[in-house]
Protein backbone atom coordinates (compact mmCIF):
# COMPACT_ATOMS: atom_id res chain seq x y z
CA UNK A 1 0.00 0.00 0.00
CA UNK A 2 1.33 3.47 -1.13
CA UNK A 3 2.11 5.77 2.06
CA UNK A 4 0.61 9.29 2.06
CA UNK A 5 3.08 11.68 1.92
CA UNK A 6 3.74 13.36 5.61
CA UNK A 7 1.23 16.50 5.96
CA UNK A 8 3.22 19.89 5.71
CA UNK A 9 2.80 21.86 8.10
CA UNK A 10 1.63 25.29 6.85
CA UNK A 11 1.45 27.14 9.87
CA UNK A 12 3.95 28.18 12.32
CA UNK A 13 3.65 30.30 15.96
CA UNK A 14 5.66 32.99 16.35
CA UNK A 15 6.46 35.43 19.20
CA UNK A 16 6.10 39.02 19.39
CA UNK A 17 9.94 39.67 19.50
CA UNK A 18 10.46 37.65 15.81
CA UNK A 19 7.70 38.71 14.20
CA UNK A 20 8.50 38.94 10.55
CA UNK A 21 7.98 43.12 9.71
CA UNK A 22 4.23 43.83 9.70
CA UNK A 23 5.16 45.65 6.07
CA UNK A 24 6.15 42.03 4.62
CA UNK A 25 2.65 40.60 6.76
CA UNK A 26 -0.17 42.67 5.40
CA UNK A 27 2.04 43.53 1.97
CA UNK A 28 -1.01 41.56 0.19
CA UNK A 29 -3.22 44.22 1.19
CA UNK A 30 -1.31 47.31 0.64
CA UNK A 31 -3.55 47.87 -2.97
CA UNK A 32 -6.19 48.61 -0.38
CA UNK A 33 -4.55 52.01 1.05
CA UNK A 34 -3.12 54.85 0.23
CA UNK A 35 0.74 55.21 1.61
CA UNK A 36 -0.31 56.83 4.71
CA UNK A 37 -2.74 54.18 5.66
CA UNK A 38 -1.04 51.89 5.04
CA UNK A 39 2.13 52.62 7.40
CA UNK A 40 -0.75 53.22 10.10
CA UNK A 41 -2.15 49.83 9.71
CA UNK A 42 1.33 47.97 9.67
CA UNK A 43 2.15 50.54 12.65
CA UNK A 44 -1.29 49.70 14.60
CA UNK A 45 -0.40 45.90 13.99
CA UNK A 46 3.00 46.28 16.15
CA UNK A 47 1.04 47.69 19.67
CA UNK A 48 -0.07 45.40 21.90
CA UNK A 49 -4.17 45.39 22.40
CA UNK A 50 -4.99 47.62 25.20
CA UNK A 51 -7.79 45.27 27.50
CA UNK A 52 -11.07 45.64 27.31
CA UNK A 53 -14.06 44.21 28.63
CA UNK A 54 -17.99 44.46 28.80
CA UNK A 55 -20.11 44.80 31.88
CA UNK A 56 -22.76 42.32 32.98
CA UNK A 57 -25.16 44.93 32.90
CA UNK A 58 -27.84 42.50 34.78
CA UNK A 59 -25.77 42.40 37.92
CA UNK A 60 -23.63 45.65 38.30
CA UNK A 61 -24.23 49.13 36.49
CA UNK A 62 -20.59 50.14 34.09
CA UNK A 63 -19.84 53.52 35.93
CA UNK A 64 -19.98 50.98 39.20
CA UNK A 65 -16.45 48.56 37.52
CA UNK A 66 -15.55 51.70 35.55
CA UNK A 67 -15.32 53.61 38.97
CA UNK A 68 -13.13 50.47 40.78
CA UNK A 69 -10.84 50.22 37.75
CA UNK A 70 -10.33 54.20 37.28
CA UNK A 71 -9.36 53.95 41.24
CA UNK A 72 -7.00 51.02 40.44
CA UNK A 73 -5.37 53.56 37.63
CA UNK A 74 -6.37 51.41 34.76
CA UNK A 75 -7.92 54.26 33.15
CA UNK A 76 -11.04 52.61 31.22
CA UNK A 77 -12.97 54.39 28.06
CA UNK A 78 -16.31 53.57 27.53
CA UNK A 79 -15.74 51.91 23.73
CA UNK A 80 -19.24 54.03 22.15
CA UNK A 81 -19.85 51.37 19.97
CA UNK A 82 -20.63 48.34 22.68
CA UNK A 83 -22.80 49.12 25.96
CA UNK A 84 -20.86 47.92 28.41
CA UNK A 85 -17.56 47.50 26.79
CA UNK A 86 -14.38 49.43 28.67
CA UNK A 87 -11.52 49.80 27.29
CA UNK A 88 -8.14 50.26 29.62
CA UNK A 89 -5.37 52.28 29.33
CA UNK A 90 -2.72 49.77 30.18
CA UNK A 91 -1.84 46.11 30.61
CA UNK A 92 -4.24 44.33 33.41
CA UNK A 93 -4.46 40.84 34.61
CA UNK A 94 -8.50 41.00 34.04
CA UNK A 95 -9.21 37.50 34.73
CA UNK A 96 -7.71 37.57 38.25
CA UNK A 97 -9.57 40.38 39.05
CA UNK A 98 -12.52 40.23 42.07
CA UNK A 99 -15.22 41.19 38.87
CA UNK A 100 -14.33 39.13 36.64
CA UNK A 101 -14.44 35.70 39.42
CA UNK A 102 -17.97 37.23 40.11
CA UNK A 103 -19.32 36.98 36.94
CA UNK A 104 -19.61 40.85 36.93
CA UNK A 105 -17.30 41.53 33.71
CA UNK A 106 -15.93 39.53 30.51
CA UNK A 107 -12.55 39.84 29.10
CA UNK A 108 -12.63 40.11 25.14
CA UNK A 109 -11.55 41.96 22.62
CA UNK A 110 -13.50 45.38 21.31
CA UNK A 111 -13.76 44.65 17.72
CA UNK A 112 -14.89 40.82 18.35
CA UNK A 113 -17.67 42.17 20.46
CA UNK A 114 -19.26 43.46 17.48
CA UNK A 115 -20.72 40.49 15.56
CA UNK A 116 -23.23 39.94 18.22
CA UNK A 117 -24.23 43.67 18.02
CA UNK A 118 -24.69 43.18 14.52
CA UNK A 119 -26.82 40.11 14.70
CA UNK A 120 -28.84 41.70 17.76
CA UNK A 121 -30.58 38.58 19.59
CA UNK A 122 -33.62 38.71 20.96
CA UNK A 123 -34.69 37.88 24.69
CA UNK A 124 -37.16 34.24 23.50
CA UNK A 125 -35.64 33.89 20.00
CA UNK A 126 -34.15 30.79 18.25
CA UNK A 127 -30.64 31.77 17.98
CA UNK A 128 -27.49 29.86 16.49
CA UNK A 129 -24.04 30.26 17.16
CA UNK A 130 -22.59 27.97 14.25
CA UNK A 131 -18.64 28.33 14.75
CA UNK A 132 -19.04 29.42 18.88
CA UNK A 133 -15.24 28.21 20.69
CA UNK A 134 -13.97 29.42 23.20
CA UNK A 135 -17.71 30.95 23.23
CA UNK A 136 -16.96 34.83 23.86
CA UNK A 137 -19.43 35.67 21.62
CA UNK A 138 -21.79 32.78 22.80
CA UNK A 139 -21.73 34.68 26.31
CA UNK A 140 -22.52 37.87 24.82
CA UNK A 141 -25.09 36.60 22.38
CA UNK A 142 -27.01 35.05 25.69
CA UNK A 143 -26.28 38.06 27.63
CA UNK A 144 -28.67 39.93 25.29
CA UNK A 145 -30.41 37.70 24.99
CA UNK A 146 -31.66 38.19 28.43
CA UNK A 147 -31.34 34.05 28.93
CA UNK A 148 -34.56 33.53 27.43
CA UNK A 149 -35.27 31.92 24.01
CA UNK A 150 -32.94 29.35 23.04
CA UNK A 151 -28.98 29.96 22.33
CA UNK A 152 -27.90 27.30 19.49
CA UNK A 153 -23.87 27.15 20.58
CA UNK A 154 -22.17 24.60 18.09
CA UNK A 155 -18.45 24.13 16.97
CA UNK A 156 -16.71 21.50 15.34
CA UNK A 157 -14.27 20.85 18.10
CA UNK A 158 -16.35 20.23 21.82
CA UNK A 159 -13.00 19.95 23.55
CA UNK A 160 -12.48 24.03 23.03
CA UNK A 161 -16.26 24.28 23.81
CA UNK A 162 -15.57 23.05 27.53
CA UNK A 163 -14.49 26.72 28.52
CA UNK A 164 -17.76 28.19 28.08
CA UNK A 165 -19.46 25.89 30.89
CA UNK A 166 -17.24 28.04 33.08
CA UNK A 167 -18.19 31.24 31.43
CA UNK A 168 -21.41 30.00 31.68
CA UNK A 169 -21.64 29.36 35.30
CA UNK A 170 -19.48 32.72 35.85
CA UNK A 171 -22.06 34.43 34.05
CA UNK A 172 -25.38 32.75 35.24
CA UNK A 173 -26.33 31.92 31.71
CA UNK A 174 -29.78 29.97 31.14
CA UNK A 175 -30.40 29.49 27.27
CA UNK A 176 -27.81 27.29 25.92
CA UNK A 177 -27.78 24.21 24.26
CA UNK A 178 -24.12 22.90 23.45
CA UNK A 179 -23.21 20.51 20.10
CA UNK A 180 -20.26 19.74 18.23
CA UNK A 181 -20.78 19.23 14.52
CA UNK A 182 -19.50 20.19 11.50
CA UNK A 183 -21.48 23.56 10.98
CA UNK A 184 -21.69 23.17 7.53
CA UNK A 185 -23.39 19.78 8.12
CA UNK A 186 -25.26 20.63 11.01
CA UNK A 187 -29.31 20.11 10.67
CA UNK A 188 -28.67 19.13 6.78
CA UNK A 189 -31.60 18.96 5.15
CA UNK A 190 -33.71 20.36 7.95
CA UNK A 191 -36.48 23.31 7.20
CA UNK A 192 -35.58 26.85 8.48
CA UNK A 193 -36.01 27.69 11.93
CA UNK A 194 -33.85 29.81 13.35
CA UNK A 195 -34.41 33.64 13.47
CA UNK A 196 -30.77 34.24 13.26
CA UNK A 197 -27.58 33.04 13.34
CA UNK A 198 -23.55 33.75 13.69
CA UNK A 199 -20.72 32.35 12.08
CA UNK A 200 -17.89 33.56 13.22
CA UNK A 201 -16.16 31.10 11.04
CA UNK A 202 -12.78 30.02 11.02
CA UNK A 203 -9.96 31.68 9.17
CA UNK A 204 -6.67 32.96 9.19
CA UNK A 205 -7.05 34.90 12.19
CA UNK A 206 -4.27 37.59 10.71
CA UNK A 207 -5.89 40.17 12.64
CA UNK A 208 -5.45 38.90 16.27
CA UNK A 209 -1.70 39.77 15.84
CA UNK A 210 -1.72 41.85 18.22
CA UNK A 211 -3.52 39.95 20.65
CA UNK A 212 -1.58 36.80 20.69
CA UNK A 213 1.65 38.90 19.50
CA UNK A 214 1.84 35.43 17.48
CA UNK A 215 0.25 34.12 14.32
CA UNK A 216 -0.87 31.24 12.53
CA UNK A 217 0.04 31.91 8.62
CA UNK A 218 1.49 30.44 5.90
CA UNK A 219 3.78 33.23 4.52
CA UNK A 220 1.86 32.70 1.32
CA UNK A 221 -1.16 32.69 0.12
CA UNK A 222 -1.56 29.07 -1.57
CA UNK A 223 -3.56 26.27 -0.73
CA UNK A 224 -4.46 26.96 2.90
CA UNK A 225 -5.93 30.04 2.26
CA UNK A 226 -8.47 28.90 -0.56
CA UNK A 227 -9.44 25.78 2.12
CA UNK A 228 -10.56 27.90 4.24
CA UNK A 229 -12.12 29.83 1.58
CA UNK A 230 -14.24 26.43 0.85
CA UNK A 231 -14.98 25.52 4.31
CA UNK A 232 -16.29 29.36 5.24
CA UNK A 233 -18.76 29.31 1.86
CA UNK A 234 -20.11 25.66 3.82
CA UNK A 235 -20.56 27.24 6.91
CA UNK A 236 -22.21 30.46 5.56
CA UNK A 237 -24.61 28.54 2.97
CA UNK A 238 -25.80 25.89 5.62
CA UNK A 239 -26.19 28.95 7.86
CA UNK A 240 -28.47 30.46 5.42
CA UNK A 241 -30.29 27.80 4.91
CA UNK A 242 -31.17 27.28 7.94
CA UNK A 243 -32.58 30.58 8.44
CA UNK A 244 -36.38 31.84 8.92
CA UNK A 245 -37.65 34.40 6.07
CA UNK A 246 -36.76 38.00 7.54
CA UNK A 247 -34.23 36.34 9.74
CA UNK A 248 -30.35 37.17 9.92
CA UNK A 249 -26.89 35.57 9.32
CA UNK A 250 -23.83 37.66 10.25
CA UNK A 251 -20.72 36.16 9.03
CA UNK A 252 -17.23 37.59 10.61
CA UNK A 253 -13.94 36.66 10.73
CA UNK A 254 -10.86 38.49 12.50
CA UNK A 255 -8.79 38.47 9.27
CA UNK A 256 -8.31 41.22 6.58
CA UNK A 257 -8.17 38.32 3.69
CA UNK A 258 -10.95 39.03 1.11
CA UNK A 259 -11.13 35.50 -0.15
CA UNK A 260 -12.42 34.70 3.03
CA UNK A 261 -14.56 37.60 3.43
CA UNK A 262 -16.41 39.50 0.56
CA UNK A 263 -15.55 36.57 -1.66
CA UNK A 264 -16.99 34.05 0.29
CA UNK A 265 -20.36 36.05 1.07
CA UNK A 266 -20.45 36.53 -2.75
CA UNK A 267 -19.59 32.94 -3.67
CA UNK A 268 -22.12 31.43 -0.41
CA UNK A 269 -24.96 34.13 -1.40
CA UNK A 270 -24.71 32.52 -5.19
CA UNK A 271 -24.85 29.21 -4.19
CA UNK A 272 -28.35 30.12 -1.80
CA UNK A 273 -29.92 31.77 -4.86
CA UNK A 274 -28.83 29.13 -7.48
CA UNK A 275 -29.53 25.98 -5.63
CA UNK A 276 -32.27 26.91 -3.01
CA UNK A 277 -34.40 29.59 -5.19
CA UNK A 278 -34.14 31.97 -2.33
CA UNK A 279 -32.25 35.41 -1.73
CA UNK A 280 -30.52 37.20 1.14
CA UNK A 281 -29.79 40.72 1.22
CA UNK A 282 -26.34 42.56 2.82
CA UNK A 283 -27.78 45.27 5.52
CA UNK A 284 -26.08 48.33 6.48
CA UNK A 285 -23.57 47.98 9.76
CA UNK A 286 -22.95 51.41 11.83
CA UNK A 287 -22.01 51.29 15.08
CA UNK A 288 -21.46 55.07 16.93
CA UNK A 289 -17.96 56.40 17.08
CA UNK A 290 -17.02 53.35 15.40
CA UNK A 291 -14.75 54.24 11.97
CA UNK A 292 -14.28 51.54 9.75
CA UNK A 293 -13.86 50.98 6.09
CA UNK A 294 -16.11 49.32 3.66
CA UNK A 295 -16.44 45.80 1.93
CA UNK A 296 -14.72 45.82 -1.46
CA UNK A 297 -16.54 45.17 -4.36
CA UNK A 298 -13.58 43.56 -6.31
CA UNK A 299 -10.24 41.85 -5.30
CA UNK A 300 -7.64 40.02 -7.71
CA UNK A 301 -9.51 38.82 -10.64
CA UNK A 302 -13.21 38.48 -8.55
CA UNK A 303 -15.54 41.30 -8.65
CA UNK A 304 -18.46 41.40 -6.24
CA UNK A 305 -22.18 42.62 -5.87
CA UNK A 306 -22.40 46.24 -5.45
CA UNK A 307 -24.04 45.71 -1.88
CA UNK A 308 -20.83 44.28 -0.78
CA UNK A 309 -19.81 47.87 0.42
CA UNK A 310 -22.18 47.73 3.30
CA UNK A 311 -19.78 44.73 5.06
CA UNK A 312 -17.87 46.51 7.35
CA UNK A 313 -13.99 46.24 7.24
CA UNK A 314 -12.57 46.72 10.48
CA UNK A 315 -8.38 47.86 11.04
CA UNK A 316 -6.85 48.62 14.04
CA UNK A 317 -5.73 51.97 13.23
CA UNK A 318 -9.03 53.40 13.77
CA UNK A 319 -10.30 52.49 16.90
CA UNK A 320 -7.57 50.50 18.48
CA UNK A 321 -9.35 47.34 18.01
CA UNK A 322 -7.68 44.37 16.41
CA UNK A 323 -8.18 43.41 12.36
CA UNK A 324 -12.20 42.03 11.46
CA UNK A 325 -14.97 41.60 8.74
CA UNK A 326 -18.08 41.79 9.63
CA UNK A 327 -21.19 41.25 7.18
CA UNK A 328 -24.58 41.10 7.88
CA UNK A 329 -27.71 39.33 5.79
CA UNK A 330 -31.23 39.74 5.68
CA UNK A 331 -32.61 36.42 4.36
CA UNK A 332 -35.53 37.68 2.50
CA UNK A 333 -36.77 35.10 0.36
CA UNK A 334 -36.73 31.55 1.74
CA UNK A 335 -39.04 28.87 -0.56
CA UNK A 336 -39.18 26.64 2.55
CA UNK A 337 -41.63 26.91 4.87
CA UNK A 338 -39.95 28.25 8.18
CA UNK A 339 -41.02 26.55 11.39
CA UNK A 340 -42.27 27.60 14.60
CA UNK A 341 -42.52 26.43 18.06
CA UNK A 342 -45.34 23.43 17.24
CA UNK A 343 -43.50 22.63 14.01
CA UNK A 344 -40.07 22.36 15.93
CA UNK A 345 -41.46 20.03 18.39
CA UNK A 346 -43.40 17.79 15.58
CA UNK A 347 -39.65 17.66 14.16
CA UNK A 348 -37.96 15.99 17.26
CA UNK A 349 -37.23 18.91 18.97
CA UNK A 350 -37.69 18.67 22.65
CA UNK A 351 -39.10 21.11 25.11
CA UNK A 352 -37.92 21.10 28.76
CA UNK A 353 -40.49 19.46 30.00
CA UNK A 354 -39.08 16.39 28.01
CA UNK A 355 -35.53 16.70 29.77
CA UNK A 356 -34.85 14.85 33.15
CA UNK A 357 -36.73 16.77 35.64
CA UNK A 358 -35.24 17.76 38.84
CA UNK A 359 -36.30 16.81 42.38
CA UNK A 360 -37.45 20.69 43.57
CA UNK A 361 -38.44 20.00 46.62
CA UNK A 362 -35.39 20.33 48.91
CA UNK A 363 -34.09 22.71 46.37
CA UNK A 364 -36.78 25.00 47.03
CA UNK A 365 -36.68 24.19 51.35
CA UNK A 366 -33.01 25.35 50.93
CA UNK A 367 -34.10 28.62 48.94
CA UNK A 368 -36.95 29.52 51.25
CA UNK A 369 -35.98 28.24 54.90
CA UNK A 370 -32.06 28.27 54.65
CA UNK A 371 -31.49 31.68 52.49
CA UNK A 372 -34.61 33.27 52.87
CA UNK A 373 -34.97 33.74 48.87
CA UNK A 374 -38.43 34.07 47.12
CA UNK A 375 -38.98 31.66 45.26
CA UNK A 376 -40.04 34.29 42.56
CA UNK A 377 -35.92 34.16 41.58
CA UNK A 378 -36.88 30.86 39.26
CA UNK A 379 -39.55 32.93 37.02
CA UNK A 380 -39.41 31.55 33.92
CA UNK A 381 -37.19 29.07 34.33
CA UNK A 382 -37.34 24.90 34.32
CA UNK A 383 -35.38 22.47 36.71
CA UNK A 384 -33.30 19.37 35.03
CA UNK A 385 -31.60 17.19 36.82
CA UNK A 386 -28.58 16.77 33.75
CA UNK A 387 -26.05 15.05 35.61
CA UNK A 388 -26.27 12.80 39.17
CA UNK A 389 -24.10 15.42 40.63
CA UNK A 390 -26.42 18.66 39.96
CA UNK A 391 -29.47 19.83 39.18
CA UNK A 392 -29.53 23.29 37.14
CA UNK A 393 -31.72 25.60 35.36
CA UNK A 394 -32.51 26.96 31.66
CA UNK A 395 -35.30 29.13 30.34
CA UNK A 396 -38.37 27.42 30.41
CA UNK A 397 -39.43 27.84 26.75
CA UNK A 398 -35.45 26.25 25.19
CA UNK A 399 -35.62 24.00 23.06
CA UNK A 400 -33.66 21.06 22.16
CA UNK A 401 -32.49 20.11 18.43
CA UNK A 402 -32.55 16.52 17.56
CA UNK A 403 -28.98 16.26 16.96
CA UNK A 404 -26.77 14.85 20.11
CA UNK A 405 -26.46 17.97 22.48
CA UNK A 406 -25.46 18.94 25.66
CA UNK A 407 -28.33 21.09 27.27
CA UNK A 408 -25.77 23.22 28.97
CA UNK A 409 -27.75 23.96 32.05
CA UNK A 410 -26.64 26.39 35.02
CA UNK A 411 -25.96 24.39 37.64
CA UNK A 412 -27.30 25.94 41.21
CA UNK A 413 -27.64 22.92 43.42
CA UNK A 414 -25.25 19.52 43.96
CA UNK A 415 -27.62 17.09 44.69
CA UNK A 416 -24.28 14.27 44.93
CA UNK A 417 -23.06 13.54 48.84
CA UNK A 418 -24.32 13.91 52.20
CA UNK A 419 -26.03 16.70 52.08
CA UNK A 420 -27.78 18.75 49.50
CA UNK A 421 -26.06 22.27 48.85
CA UNK A 422 -25.90 25.67 46.53
CA UNK A 423 -23.47 25.75 43.74
CA UNK A 424 -20.89 28.58 43.41
CA UNK A 425 -23.04 29.67 40.37
CA UNK A 426 -26.05 29.95 42.57
CA UNK A 427 -24.48 32.25 44.75
CA UNK A 428 -22.95 34.50 41.91
CA UNK A 429 -26.48 34.65 40.73
CA UNK A 430 -28.46 35.21 43.81
CA UNK A 431 -26.07 35.60 47.08
CA UNK A 432 -27.64 39.74 47.02
CA UNK A 433 -30.56 39.26 47.52
CA UNK A 434 -30.45 36.34 50.47
CA UNK A 435 -31.62 37.39 53.73
CA UNK A 436 -30.17 34.12 55.88
CA UNK A 437 -26.66 32.17 56.31
CA UNK A 438 -25.24 34.61 54.09
CA UNK A 439 -21.01 36.29 55.36
CA UNK A 440 -20.32 39.68 53.79
CA UNK A 441 -16.48 40.16 53.60
CA UNK A 442 -15.47 43.05 54.80
CA UNK A 443 -12.07 43.41 53.37
CA UNK A 444 -9.62 42.55 50.16
CA UNK A 445 -7.65 40.33 52.40
CA UNK A 446 -10.19 38.40 53.52
CA UNK A 447 -11.48 37.85 49.74
CA UNK A 448 -8.60 37.23 48.59
CA UNK A 449 -8.19 34.76 51.28
CA UNK A 450 -11.61 33.33 50.15
CA UNK A 451 -10.14 32.85 46.98
CA UNK A 452 -7.01 30.98 47.97
CA UNK A 453 -9.50 28.77 50.17
CA UNK A 454 -8.44 29.17 53.85
CA UNK A 455 -10.31 29.29 56.06
CA UNK A 456 -11.99 32.24 57.76
CA UNK A 457 -13.39 33.46 61.30
CA UNK A 458 -17.40 33.19 60.55
CA UNK A 459 -17.53 34.25 64.20
CA UNK A 460 -20.15 37.01 65.06
CA UNK A 461 -21.10 37.27 61.55
CA UNK A 462 -25.02 35.95 62.25
CA UNK A 463 -24.81 32.83 60.85
CA UNK A 464 -25.27 29.26 62.00
CA UNK A 465 -22.92 25.94 61.10
CA UNK A 466 -23.87 24.64 57.62
CA UNK A 467 -23.82 26.50 54.33
CA UNK A 468 -23.38 30.09 53.49
CA UNK A 469 -23.69 32.18 51.01
CA UNK A 470 -20.61 34.90 50.63
CA UNK A 471 -20.53 38.47 49.24
CA UNK A 472 -18.31 41.31 49.16
CA UNK A 473 -19.75 44.87 48.47
CA UNK A 474 -22.94 43.14 48.36
CA UNK A 475 -22.34 40.92 45.46
CA UNK A 476 -22.17 37.17 45.75
CA UNK A 477 -19.05 35.82 45.67
CA UNK A 478 -19.76 31.99 46.17
CA UNK A 479 -20.54 29.68 49.04
CA UNK A 480 -18.83 28.48 52.14
CA UNK A 481 -19.47 25.99 55.05
CA UNK A 482 -19.67 27.02 58.69
CA UNK A 483 -17.96 24.39 61.44
CA UNK A 484 -17.26 24.86 65.05
CA UNK A 485 -13.40 24.01 65.38
CA UNK A 486 -12.91 20.80 66.95
CA UNK A 487 -11.77 20.27 70.88
CA UNK A 488 -7.93 20.51 70.52
CA UNK A 489 -7.31 22.13 67.57
CA UNK A 490 -5.73 25.53 67.86
CA UNK A 491 -9.58 27.25 66.77
CA UNK A 492 -11.20 24.36 69.66
CA UNK A 493 -14.86 26.37 69.98
CA UNK A 494 -14.59 28.73 67.19
CA UNK A 495 -17.60 28.90 64.32
CA UNK A 496 -14.89 28.72 61.09
CA UNK A 497 -15.81 28.88 57.62
CA UNK A 498 -14.15 27.08 55.27
CA UNK A 499 -14.20 28.54 51.64
CA UNK A 500 -16.10 25.99 48.80
CA UNK A 501 -14.45 28.59 45.77
CA UNK A 502 -14.06 25.86 42.98
CA UNK A 503 -10.83 24.03 43.85
CA UNK A 504 -9.47 24.65 39.68
CA UNK A 505 -10.33 28.55 40.25
CA UNK A 506 -8.30 29.33 43.62
CA UNK A 507 -5.68 32.37 43.56
CA UNK A 508 -1.97 30.99 44.17
CA UNK A 509 -0.71 32.24 47.60
CA UNK A 510 1.09 35.55 46.75
CA UNK A 511 -1.59 36.60 43.66
CA UNK A 512 -4.61 39.01 44.38
CA UNK A 513 -8.09 39.59 42.79
CA UNK A 514 -7.51 43.24 43.94
CA UNK A 515 -4.37 43.99 41.72
CA UNK A 516 -2.99 47.64 42.55
CA UNK A 517 -5.43 48.21 45.78
CA UNK A 518 -4.22 48.36 49.32
CA UNK A 519 -6.80 48.59 51.33
N1 LIG B 1 -16.90 32.60 17.98
C1 LIG B 1 -15.78 32.19 18.78
C2 LIG B 1 -15.66 33.11 19.97
O1 LIG B 1 -16.14 34.24 19.94
O2 LIG B 1 -15.08 32.70 20.98
C3 LIG B 1 -14.51 32.09 17.97
C4 LIG B 1 -14.64 31.16 16.81
S1 LIG B 1 -13.13 30.81 16.00
C5 LIG B 1 -12.88 32.23 15.08
C6 LIG B 1 -13.61 29.64 14.81
C7 LIG B 1 -14.09 28.33 15.37
O3 LIG B 1 -14.58 27.54 14.29
C8 LIG B 1 -13.02 27.46 16.04
O4 LIG B 1 -13.37 27.26 17.39
C9 LIG B 1 -13.06 26.13 15.29
O5 LIG B 1 -12.97 25.01 16.16
C10 LIG B 1 -14.43 26.20 14.65
N2 LIG B 1 -14.59 25.40 13.41
C11 LIG B 1 -13.69 25.08 12.46
N3 LIG B 1 -14.27 24.37 11.48
C12 LIG B 1 -15.57 24.25 11.81
C13 LIG B 1 -16.69 23.60 11.24
N4 LIG B 1 -16.57 22.95 10.06
N5 LIG B 1 -17.87 23.66 11.88
C14 LIG B 1 -18.00 24.31 13.06
N6 LIG B 1 -16.98 24.94 13.67
C15 LIG B 1 -15.79 24.91 13.05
Amino acid sequence: MARRAPRKRSTQRLDRANLPPMEEVFAPYRALFDEQGFEALCEAFKRPLPPTCWVHEGRVGTEWVAERLERDGYGPQRASWVPGALTLSREASLGRRFEYRAGLIHTQEAASMLPPIALNPQPGELVLDLCAAPGGKSAQLSRLMKGRGTLVVNDLSFARLSALRATQERLGLTNMVLCARDGARLLKDHPPCFDKVLVDAPCSCEGTIRKKGRWSFTGERGDFRAVLHATQVRLLLNALKLTKEGGRVVYSTCTLDPLENEAVVEEALRRFEAEEGASAALEPCAWEGFEAAEGLTSWEERSFRAEMTRCVRVYPQHNDTGGFFIASLKVVSQPREGLNREGLLARGWKSTAELPQADTAPLFAWTEEVKGLPLSIYEGLSFIQNSRRSASVVAEELLVPPTKVEVSGLPIFHTKGRLPHFTTAAGLKWAHLATRQVIELESTQEVDAFYRGELLSAEGRGVERGDVFVRYLGRGIGCGFCFVGEEGSERAGELIMSSLYPKALLLTAHSSAFEGVTQ
